[in-house]
């Protein structure tokens, strides 16, 4: 959900040849393209076949440094990571890369 309260979505692609991409990226990618870069909350959820029920998952390594280089104001944005807690995303990268797409 971006600071003005739009959502997007995002699903996870993987193949057996190793090609895919969390769903993170296409999220973001759906945002770039609607003119938005700047979160307010976001939170990754997946099928446990086990349990027969969806959990909550935090991002990956990589899907945290790329919300962060698409803008730096996503450093506080609320990261849902899991079924009752949510954290800021500078708490979860407490090193990010200074890069960002910003200019
Ligand atoms: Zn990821």
């Amino acid at each position: 959900m971006t600071l003005g309260g739009k959502v997007f979505r995002g699903v996870c692609v993987g193949f057996y040849c190793g090609i895919g991409s969390c769903a993170e990226y296409q999220a973001v990618g759906s945002m770039i393209s609607n003119g938005e870069k700047e979160i307010r909350t976001i939170v990754a959820v997946f099928y446990d076949e086990k349990k027969k029920r969806y959990g909550v998952i935090p991002p990956c390594g990589k899907c945290r440094e790329m919300i962060h280089q698409l803008s730096k104001k996503n450093w506080n944005c609320n990261v849902i990571v899991s079924g009752s807690k949510k954290v800021k995303l500078k708490d979860l990268l407490p090193y990010a890369w200074d890069g960002t797409i910003e200019k």
